[in-house]
């Protein structure tokens, strides 16, 4: 049974909360992933334009302080969108996580400029980043989601540290179209596309659904947001893909797990607008097992993301994740 330490953040504490976080980091003994000298990616959200509800920096750049302490080196990642928003390309996403804060450390996206550079591993195309990297550690914001019911640290190893491709695999059952009705036929996205799936006949563009990888890139391209995907994969599927992402991604890497189950908002950070919060702070959790750091979280605000989207089973990812051997949902809180 894992052991998932707990800060409780509703306590009264005669510490300030940043040393309280330091306890939680050492009490669970989190540094002990680190070498001197050695590398390391934080793998975090830094929340989509005008979201405020991401894990708040001082944090992050806390654990930042603690690794170089400890004489590794720390960089913080993460990979594009699939929805055209204001991360949908690295230059955009380096901008925002400045503007967001998170200007303490090198922000390096991790599945390139278009989002389209990935290594399979075990059938999923994950960011290429992660193959050179195998100490991580994972920054989650615990709060709830449209299609998983919750979002944690699964859902931010699965679909966090996959690229555009991989993505579309877990929330597409389809590659992406163009819509003619706002293509300016520039003809950027034919140029691009290295497998040449884009065909061009007079002046209709049309995308072979046989020749198409899936890559995704073509869509970071189109200055247009004229290339599209259908949203159109099950909540169980979802969350069957994002748990084997999750294990593929982890597999042979030391990873340590810290989650915020603070500003718990009803969608995950890729939304831009703020909803009101589902339920009160609760604190800072962490652990070596995303599975049981999961089941942890979503055991002490189920009520509030079983109300929210009645009709989901969430606990599907932490089920799927086990059979993938992420983890075992199985836990021992340990308060600090
Ligand atoms: S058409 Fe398909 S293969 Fe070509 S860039 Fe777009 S997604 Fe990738
Ligand atoms: S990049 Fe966009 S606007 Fe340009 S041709 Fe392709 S689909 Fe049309």
């Amino acid at each position: 049974m894992a052991k998932v330490y707990f800060f409780d953040i509703r306590k009264k504490y005669k510490k300030s909360v940043m040393k309280m976080f330091d306890n939680l980091i050492d009490k669970a003994d989190g540094l002990k992933i680190l070498k001197k000298n050695s590398l390391c990616a934080i793998k975090l959200h830094v929340g989509e334009q005008g979201n405020v509800n991401y894990v708040n920096p001082v944090y992050v750049k806390r654990l930042v302080e603690l690794i170089r302490k400890k004489g590794a080196r720390a960089f913080l990642t993460d990979t594009t969108t699939l929805y055209s928003g204001n991360r949908h390309r690295a230059d955009l996403h380096i901008e925002l996580a400045k503007e967001h804060g998170f200007d303490f450390a090198p922000f390096i996206v991790a599945d390139g400029l278009y989002g389209d550079e990935y290594i399979e591993k075990n059938g999923s195309k994950i960011a290429t980043l992660f193959s050179h990297i195998d100490t991580i550690f994972c920054i989650s914001h615990f709060k709830g989601h449209l299609v998983c019911g919750f979002g944690g640290a699964l859902k931010n190893l699965g679909m966090g540290c996959a690229a555009k491709g991989g993505k579309l695999e877990m929330h597409s059952q389809s590659k992406p179209y163009i819509d003619m009705k706002k293509c300016t036929l520039c003809l950027q996205c034919f140029n691009y596309c290295l497998y040449k799936a884009i065909i061009k006949d007079k002046k209709i563009l049309k995308i072979d659904q046989n020749i198409c990888t899936g890559c995704c890139g073509c869509m970071s391209i189109c200055p247009e947001n004229s290339i599209k995907f259908s949203w159109d994969a099950a909540s169980s599927d979802i969350q069957k893909g994002i748990a084997k992402y999750a294990a593929d991604v982890i597999k042979n890497k030391k990873v340590f797990y810290i989650n915020f189950v603070i500003n718990i908002s009803p969608n995950c950070d890729c939304f831009h607008s703020n909803e009101p919060m589902i339920a009160p702070d609760i604190g800072i959790l962490a652990s070596f097992d995303p599975v049981s750091l999961d089941q942890a979280c979503y055991d002490m605000i189920k009520e509030p993301i079983d109300k929210l989207h009645p009709e989901i089973e969430p606990q599907e990812q932490i089920i799927y994740a086990e059979k993938f051997n992420a983890g075992q949902k199985g836990y021992e809180i340990k308060t600090i």
